[in-house]
C-alpha cells in the first residue's frame, strides 16, 4: 500500500474518559481520506479493524446513501452542571447524551434536561461502570428527567440482559459491540434494545452496515472521537442504514480543540450534512505530528495491516 499519511494530535476541550488529547493517522488515497485512530492501549489484533476502516476511506467505495442529512446528539462529558447546561444550549441540538457514573450525575442530568426543555431527548452513557443493582437504582433516579435510553450501564452482555428485565428504560449496547459477531450476540441474549455502531472498530462502513443488517436491532452510529475524516465515515454509515430512528453520536468534533479541515463536520441545529471534507494543511498545521511520533503511527498502521495482526 502506498498512501500518503499525516499524523495528528489534537487536545480535547474537556477531558473525556481520562483522555486529554486525541491522536491518529490520516491516510490519503485515490478515494479520499481515511482515519486510523485506535486508542493507545489497543494492540495490532484490535487495531487491524481500525486500519481496515481507514483503508476503506482512502481506497474503497462506501455504500449508497439513503439520506443526506443525519440527526445528531450533543455529547456532554462528566462536567459541572453549569458547563453541561452551556454545552447543550450552545449546541442547539434537541438530543443530548450525558456521561454518567462520574461525579454528581443527578445534578448534571437535571441541568441538561433544563437546557433541552421537555421536548428534547436525553440519553445517558455509563460506559459500563455500574453493577446491576447500582444501575437499576441510578436509572430509576435519573429517569425522573425522562431518559430516551441508557448506553452501556453495565459491563457485560449477561449483566445487560439481567438489568433489562428490571428496568423499563431501553438499553443500548456500546462497548459490548466491538467485534463483528457482537451485535448478533446482543440480539440473541436479548441484552439490549439498541446497538451502537462505530465504523473504525467494526472495520469500515460497508462491514458495519452488513453487521447492522444481520443484527436486526435499531442502530445508533457513534464516533470514536475522530476528526472530521473519521466522522465522514460515520455519516456515510448513518446515511446508508435502512432505518435511522435515533439521533447519532457524530457531533463530537466540537469536543476537540480543532480539526484537520476548514469544513468541519459540526452540527447545525442538530443535524450534519453527510459529506467528505478534504484535509486542509492550514487547519492541520497546529496539530500535525512529525518525526518520531509520526513514525510511531506509521509503524502502528503497518503492524495493524500486517499478516500477524
Ligand atoms: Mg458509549
Amino acid at each position: 500500500m502506498d498512501l500518503l499519511t499525516r499524523a495528528y494530535r489534537i487536545p480535547l476541550v474537556d477531558p473525556f474518559r481520562g483522555l486529554r488529547a486525541r491522536e491518529g493517522l490520516l491516510l490519503q488515497g485515490p478515494a479520499g481520506w481515511g482515519e486510523f485512530s485506535p486508542f493507545v492501549e489497543y494492540g495490532p489484533a484490535l487495531a487491524r479493524w481500525w486500519a481496515a476502516a481507514a483503508r476503506e476511506g482512502a481506497e474503497g467505495v462506501w455504500p449508497e446513501p439513503r439520506r443526506s442529512v443525519i440527526p445528531v446528539n450533543v455529547t456532554v462529558p462528566a462536567v459541572t452542571p453549569e458547563r453541561a447546561h452551556k454545552i447543550v444550549t450552545s449546541s442547539r441540538c434537541s438530543t443530548a447524551k450525558v456521561k454518567v457514573a462520574e461525579g454528581d450525575d443527578g445534578a448534571r442530568v437535571e441541568a441538561v434536561r433544563d437546557a433541552l426543555g421537555p421536548a428534547g431527548k436525553l440519553r445517558v452513557d455509563a460506559n459500563g461502570a455500574w453493577q446491576v443493582d447500582e444501575a437499576e437504582k441510578a436509572i430509576r433516579e435519573l429517569d425522573a428527567y425522562d431518559l430516551e435510553y441508557v448506553e452501556q450501564p453495565v459491563a457485560s452482555l449477561e449483566e445487560m440482559a439481567a438489568l433489562r428485565k428490571k428496568v423499563d428504560v431501553p438499553l443500548a449496547a456500546d462497548e459490548s459491540v466491538r467485534r463483528a459477531e457482537d451485535p448478533m450476540r446482543v440480539a440473541r441474549l436479548e441484552a439490549a434494545d439498541i446497538v451502537v455502531l462505530k465504523v473504525q472498530p467494526l472495520g469500515g462502513v460497508r462491514r458495519a452496515l452488513d453487521i447492522a443488517e444481520r443484527a436486526g436491532l435499531p442502530a445508533v452510529v457513534s464516533s470514536a472521537l475522530e476528526t472530521s475524516v473519521g466522522i465522514s465515515a460515520g455519516l456515510a454509515l448513518a446515511a446508508a442504514l435502512e432505518d435511522l430512528p435515533y439521533a447519532c453520536g457524530l457531533a463530537t468534533v466540537s469536543l476537540l480543540e480543532g480539526d484537520v479541515t476548514g469544513d468541519p463536520l459540526v452540527a447545525e441545529d442538530g443535524f450534519i450534512q453527510a459529506r467528505r471534507p478534504a484535509v486542509d494543511e492550514e487547519a492541520l498545521a497546529p496539530y500535525v505530528l512529525e518525526g518520531r511520533p509520526a513514525e510511531a503511527w506509521d509503524r502502528r498502521l503497518a503492524a495493524a495491516l500486517g499478516p500477524g495482526a
